[in-house]
């Protein structure tokens, strides 16, 4: 599908000592005076916003490609395509936001929904970056993209760049991706490298090969993808009739995500869409916690994590890139950050569970953080709060056989003899008995 807009946007550093805007016509990651990441500004259009919600709202009727993406549908926030672009998506977005009553009264009681970001092509919201940033990779006439990654943004690149035509390459720590996620990944035909024993290693190393390779990375550096990712708030608050929650929790690893969000809240409020802001939380594994740490020393440099340790893969990360851009809008939005346990990560992963809701270990790191929140009067009970999800359950089901054991122990995991009276037994003592 081809889409013509012109484009109204620049890339600029964000350093605020620096600050500059790209003048090359080139993409880049990095800002040529100091080093620092860039991000997508624009010279919006004055907006109806009254107008533009109408807009939105009638394009889930349409039958275009455009309009059926949850990205494309809110293309007035990333005017960024020029003419003749074409659109590479899946139909990413449309995600459900669906009420959790026993895990929000197990938390709290708070009033807590979920915001599922696993029901994405490929099962996590990195595909909202992806389409952004492979659809503009495109409109460069770039042949190959790279990227490192702990599992989901190179399922989420393999799919998109096979759409787009483009070959991808993946840098992956040895051993330490879900086997569901590398599945995903070489499904979609992309060359798989297996080196270094963490994100972080395998990131720099892919970092300097690209320079000197001329390699496009999509890694969350990628300024697109945090365009992509925005969206998310639009699509949230169109399912809440543009009422903002009172916080909005978020699992941090890279940081990619929560930086997005603040920066489409951001907009959405200079743009006239909301008043109030929601409170952004980020939550992380205590293994992996450097931008809590950094958060709550208050400190201006990052205070990285070299050997990072927790069960959620997908935040197992020392060396987030995007934690200037994440501080800025916990700064912005009087936000939090706290850490917890993968126990507790575990026991919240089994508490959405019974309400029937599955997710990556990542993402139930989100409700395990507000529980400590509340208990620790951060949290207001009966807060409204959203916790996005960010992966599906299926990403990592390792985990899952890992915590559910067969045994006499286990309370849903038999494994009985092939015989009636065993099965009866087994079965009476299983689902019919009197807790003690
Ligand atoms: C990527 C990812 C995260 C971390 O997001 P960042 O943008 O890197 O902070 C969390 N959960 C899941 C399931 C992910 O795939
Ligand atoms: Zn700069």
């Amino acid at each position: 599908m081809i889409w013509y807009l012109m484009s109204r946007a620049y890339l600029q550093c964000i350093a605020e000592s620096c600050g500059k805007p790209l003048e090359s016509k080139k993409d880049s990651f990095q800002c040529p005076h100091c080093g620092g990441l860039l991000e997508v500004r624009y010279k919006f259009e004055v907006m109806d916003p009254e107008q533009v919600r109408t807009q939105w709202h009638q394009r889930r009727l349409s039958g275009e490609p455009i309009d059926r993406s949850g990205v494309w549908r809110f293309r007035e926030l990333i005017p960024f395509t020029e003419e003749g672009t074409r659109i590479i998506s899946l139909s990413e977005g449309n995600t459900p936001l669906v009420g959790a009553r026993r895990t929000g009264w197990w938390a709290g009681p708070v009033h807590l929904t979920v915001k599922h970001q696993g029901n994405n092509p490929t099962g996590s919201f990195k595909d909202l970056g992806m389409t952004a940033c492979i659809t503009r990779a495109d409109s460069r006439s770039v042949r190959v993209v790279a990227c490192a990654s702990t599992g989901n943004t190179s399922s989420s690149m393999a799919a998109y760049a096979a759409r787009a035509g483009i070959k991808a390459l993946l840098f992956v720590p040895k051993g330490q991706i879900s086997e569901a996620k590398l599945a995903q990944a070489l499904d979609f035909g992309a060359v798989v490298v297996e080196v270094g024993d963490t994100f972080d290693q395998a990131f720099s190393l892919l970092r300097e090969l690209a320079v000197e390779m001329g390699i496009h990375l999509v890694n969350s550096v990628n300024p697109f993808r945090i365009e992509g990712q925005k969206t998310i708030v639009a699509e949230m608050l169109e399912q809440r009739a543009w009422q903002p929650p009172d916080f909005i929790v978020v699992p941090g690893g890279n940081l990619g995500n929560i930086s997005a969000i603040g920066k489409g809240l951001r907009e959405l409020k200079g743009l006239g869409f909301i008043e109030k802001v929601p409170r952004l939380v980020v939550i992380q594994a205590e293994g992996a916690s450097p931008f809590v740490q950094t958060f709550r020393a208050g400190s201006s440099e990052l205070l990285a994590v070299d050997f990072p340790d927790t069960e959620a893969t997908a935040i197992r990360i020392g060396h987030p890139a995007n934690w200037q851009k994440a501080l800025r809008v916990l700064e912005w939005s009087n936000g939090l950050a706290e850490s917890v346990t993968d126990g507790e990560i575990l026991e919240a992963k089994t508490t959405l569970a019974e309400d029937g809701i599955g997710c990556e270990p990542a993402s139930a790191a989100t409700v395990a953080g507000v529980r400590k929140l509340v208990r620790a009067g951060a949290i207001d009970r009966d807060a409204d709060i959203v916790a996005v999800l960010t992966g599906n359950q299926l990403k990592d089901t390792e985990y899952v056989y890992r915590h559910r054991k067969v045994g006499e122990s286990s309370k849903t995991r038999l494994q009985v003899e092939p015989d009636l009276d065993a099965l009866r037994q087994a079965l009476m003592d299983k689902l019919f008995a009197v807790p003690v």
